[in-house]
């Protein structure tokens, strides 16, 4: 191969996330599987036993539609399930109820630092139990656990419009950012609530696919992401060197090695035997019921970032903690308007916050900035008011303002506290300080 061509890096992302519902996709056991004694929240369906029927919960369907929204994609007015067939034991029906060829949502896209990344589809369907790799009794075996199968899972795939590792972190961080803002996802990547998968290859040509592509599967931080994405970058570049076209397959990010590792050869959709499911009625929306969901969106993390900017000049590290937590900045947004109409610092305000020096679960932010004007007025820094009572203590006190005159300068320190007294302990030490002075001398 000529070594004159450069070697565009084509990269594309599939999320899966689990929606935090309170129950699974198609049963009402509960979704929240994370440190739950295994198999304890199963049920007929959930395992797939002979005969259970699924049921679809709405919330899930609203959800992903929510999802599709924020990422500016087109809604179906008609969209189905389907079963897509592969056989792992994480997967009791021999099928996973996914969504082919009418996915909920498809053609929208992601505004980033470097353009607009197409998002091709999102889609909604189950994920499956999870495999525990355990020794018992001395012997190494492998148990499943089906707390998780039937749990909704989002897949969110872009098209392969990235083009550098860096690029590709940015862009599964903002999905996180967009997710947890609307409130449908923690994305906790140590939980596996937001799973990582990237498609990468290389071209010379940037108008042209490569004939491949790699798939790299079990990243879970946006650290290994980019890791990982470099790694493959490197090692299709060598394969490329030598002439040879890299295989399709999908890999796995190795850890420990820093490398990704080979696992198998892509399976394509004819493999998976694709049918609709049966089970479950096609759903069919109208655009009212689309509007009303569109309206349930709260404001994207950019638009609200621009005003946190605009409106109270808000540091950037005070944005950057608030962005990636939709209570806290839902909070401070409230708490800023309500500081500004009461002419309160925003600064002081949104450093509160951020340094959770407030329980934002107990404190409104009415009552937050109305305790925060009621500290500022505490201290009495009013010079003439000051002056008042530091002349009422030297009345009271003729002996020790005697003393003072005589030398003994140490004594001022019973005026202050007798001014201190009298003001309830509001007034400004320092000030008081200063006025007894002058009004000694
Ligand atoms: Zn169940």
């Amino acid at each position: 191969m000529k070594k004159s061509k450069k070697l565009i890096p084509t990269i594309g992302l599939e999320t899966h996330v689990e929606l935090s519902t309170k129950s699974k996709m198609f049963c009402g056991c509960p979704a929240d599987h994370f440190g739950v004694k295994p198999n304890s929240q199963t049920c007929p369906v959930c395992l797939g036993l002979p005969g259970a029927l699924p049921v679809p919960q709405k919330k899930a369907v609203v959800w992903t539609i929510m999802i599709g929204l924020s990422l500016n994609c087109k809604i179906a007015r008609r969209s189905k399930f389907d079963r897509k067939h592969y056989f792992y034991p994480d997967l009791p029906k021999g099928y996973q109820i996914s969504q082919y060829d009418e996915p909920l949502c498809s053609g929208g896209y992601m505004l980033t630092s470097q353009g607009r990344i197409r998002i091709t589809r999102v889609h909604l369907e189950e994920d499956t139990g999870k495999l525990l790799h355990q020794k018992v009794n001395g012997r190494r075996m492998t148990l499943v656990d089906f707390n998780r199968s039937g749990v909704p899972l989002v897949e969110v795939v872009t098209e392969p419009d990235i083009h550098s590792a860096a690029q590709a972190k940015e862009i599964a961080q903002k999905l996180r950012d967009i997710l947890r803002h609307i409130g449908v996802s923690d994305c906790d990547m140590e939980k596996g609530s937001m799973r990582l998968e990237a498609n990468v290859s290389l071209t010379s040509d940037p108008h042209k696919l490569a004939k491949y592509k790699v798939e790299i599967k079990n990243i879970n931080s946006f650290r290994f992401l980019e890791r990982a994405i470099e790694d493959e970058i490197a090692r299709q570049e060598n394969v490329l060197k030598k002439g040879q076209i890299p295989k399709q397959e999908t890999r796995g990010w190795d850890e420990k090695q820093g490398k990704t590792r080979s696992q198998r050869y892509k399976e394509s959709a004819a493999d998976y035997r694709y049918f609709p499911e049966p089970d479950i009625p096609p759903m069919i929306f109208s655009k009212q019921e689309v509007e009303k969901i569109r309206k349930r969106i709260p404001e994207m993390p950019d638009i609200v970032a621009g005003k946190l900017i605009s409106e109270y000049g808000i540091k950037k590290q005070y944005l950057q903690v608030l962005m990636g937590e939709a209570d806290l900045l839902e909070y401070a947004k409230d708490s800023l308007a309500e500081a500004r109409n009461r002419n309160l610092d925003p600064d002081l305000v949104a450093g509160m916050i951020v340094n959770r020096k407030v329980d934002i679960k107990s404190t409104s932010p009415k009552e937050l900035i109305s305790s925060l004007i009621e500290k500022s007025k505490a201290v009495i820094g009013d010079e003439t008011e000051l002056l008042a009572l530091a002349k009422r203590a030297m009345q009271e006190l003729p002996k020790v303002v005697a003393d003072y005159k005589a030398g003994k300068t140490a004594s001022i320190a019973v005026l202050i506290g007798k001014v201190m007294k009298f003001s309830g302990g509001k007034a400004d030490a320092g000030k008081v300080r200063r006025l007894l002075e002058k009004a000694l001398r």
